[in-house]
């Protein structure tokens, strides 16, 4: 069977038991936001124990606290209302395994899907590629603390977003399911 026929047969299901949640509204019901990655070990939802409704989740890869994470983290306290936000990331992220110009070069060489080996990606494929890849930062990963660190402080010294909103930085541990708070980060994100 496709993905696309899994995907539609799973959303049939879920739609013929939605319940009560067709009448939710907008604004998320507990008032925060997590911005995390999209790494699929990682599932916002269970380990945040959220339920439809609850929060605003903004993914990307890393969860970094790009021009558009933050677009997002506006309207989301700016029209609809959430007052305590989230930004975690994770051991064993992909975003540790390349740099800028590792990507740059593996995006000039193939568009074929790269693998990756003991000493990371490597082209498999064949060309051609494109040198478009220079014109984005790809905003990659060297220390989790220091990235979620990064990232709450980029988000506090942002002129829209108000001092008010308490930004918590955490790692999630994909060994273990675990939330471990980064100290520095938290502090950093300490509303004022
Ligand atoms: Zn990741």
């Amino acid at each position: 069977m496709s993905v696309l026929k899994e995907v539609l047969a799973a959303n049939a299901a879920y739609a013929a038991d939605f319940g009560e949640k067709g009448t939710l509204a907008l604004p998320p019901a507990r008032g925060f936001a997590i911005l995390t990655c999209m790494d699929a070990r990682l599932d916002p939802a269970r380990y945040a124990g959220l339920a439809e409704g609850d929060a605003h989740v903004i993914r990307n890869a890393g969860g970094r606290a790009s021009d558009d994470a933050i677009r997002s983290l506006v309207i989301s306290y700016k029209l609809l209302g959430t007052r305590e936000w989230f930004v975690v990331h994770h051991t064993n992220c992909g975003m540790e395994f390349f740099t800028d110009d590792v990507m740059r070069g593996l995006l000039a060489t193939s568009l074929e899907t790269a693998e990756l080996g003991p000493d990371g990606f490597y082209d498999v494929g064949a060309g051609p590629g494109s040198a478009e890849g220079q014109y984005i930062d790809w905003l990659t990963i060297s220390d989790q603390a220091r990235s979620v660190t990064d990232d709450v402080r980029r988000i506090k010294a942002h002129p829209l977003v108000p001092a008010r909103i308490p930004v918590y930085g955490y790692v999630y541990d994909v060994a273990t399911g675990r939330l471990v708070e980064v100290p520095e980060a938290t502090a950093a994100g300490a509303a004022t």
